[in-house]
């Protein structure tokens, strides 16, 4: 398997293969770090997931999230589907833990950005006249 490393922006083109006795041939590599990442790419792949929740009561209708650690990457569909059908009550700090485990990875989902209560008078302001 060829893949380039996305740790740094030197982007190393790093060949991996696994042997029969498990372990690995892996040439390319820069440093450790990729040497690592090289090894989870090919036995468990994982990665941040980065997406948006609704948000109900708040000045706006949704609040962007991200799962505070990486996920299995064969997981992501299940947290995906966990989050369309998630509704917060506003208001929503950055940081705040929305989800904890979500579908059932043992990981947390964190809002990344600010969502003030709804002014009744008020209406809600589309994402992109932020
Ligand atoms: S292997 Fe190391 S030096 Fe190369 S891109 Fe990855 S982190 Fe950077």
């Amino acid at each position: 398997m060829e893949l380039v490393c996305i740790l740094c922006p030197k982007g190393c083109n790093i060949e991996i293969e696994e042997n029969i006795d498990q372990d690995f041939s892996i040439s390319g590599f820069g440093c450790k770090r990729g040497k690592k990442y090289a090894i989870e790419e090919l036995t468990c792949p994982q990665r941040l997931v980065t997406s948006s929740v609704f948000v109900q009561g708040g000045n706006y209708c949704t609040v962007s999230v991200k799962t505070k650690n990486p996920v299995d990457r064969s997981r992501i569909p299940d947290v995906l589907k966990e989050l369309v059908n998630f509704i917060v009550k506003a208001p929503v700090s950055i940081g705040d833990v929305l989800i904890t485990n979500v579908a059932g990875t043992g990981v947390d989902i964190i809002a990344t950005r600010e969502v003030s209560e709804k002014n009744p008078n008020q209406t809600y302001k589309s994402d992109s006249a932020s």
